[in-house]
């Protein structure tokens, strides 16, 4: 099943793909203070793939914090958080706003409460690469250094 997306006004778009229905597909609430304030669905599956698309690269902004292993996406005309992404070593994985999708009310499972407070460095990264989906970046514009 391929499931589209985008940010509220299309300048970031995203498409998931992945072999399992929608309700049986396992929701997180990361407990962290970003997530909270957006009131994040997160959506992981290393068995799915997903594709982020840079349709204006303008728009994408960066914003890391914490550990800074990440980077969160979004959209800087309408605001809109699209995902957190982990690049290492030519590869990158994600995290999806599962809200960024057009078909997000078929993704009916409540988000399960997680906490990641007591990772260290090493650990939230080999997670991340365990946990998360496998990536195409599409357009992306190149990082910035920080
Ligand atoms: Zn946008």
């Amino acid at each position: 099943m391929l499931f589209k997306g985008q940010c509220h006004c299309g300048a970031i778009r995203v498409e998931l793909s992945t072999d399992r229905q929608p309700s049986d597909q396992v929701l997180g609430a990361c407990q962290c203070s970003f997530c909270r304030k957006h009131n994040a669905r997160a959506f992981s599956d290393p068995k799915a793939h997903v594709t982020l698309t840079a349709a204006d690269p303008q728009q994408l902004q960066r914003y890391a914090f914490g550990l800074k292993t990440s980077d969160q996406i979004i959209c800087r005309q309408c605001g809109v958080y699209v995902a957190m992404t982990l690049a290492d070593d030519g590869r990158v994985w994600s995290v999806l706003n599962i809200d960024t999708l057009d078909e997000r009310a078929l993704f009916t499972r409540t988000p399960e409460a997680r906490t990641y407070d007591s990772e260290d460095r090493e650990g939230r990264i080999a997670r991340r690469k365990a946990r998360w989906c496998p990536t195409t970046l599409v357009g992306w514009p190149a990082p910035t250094s920080r």
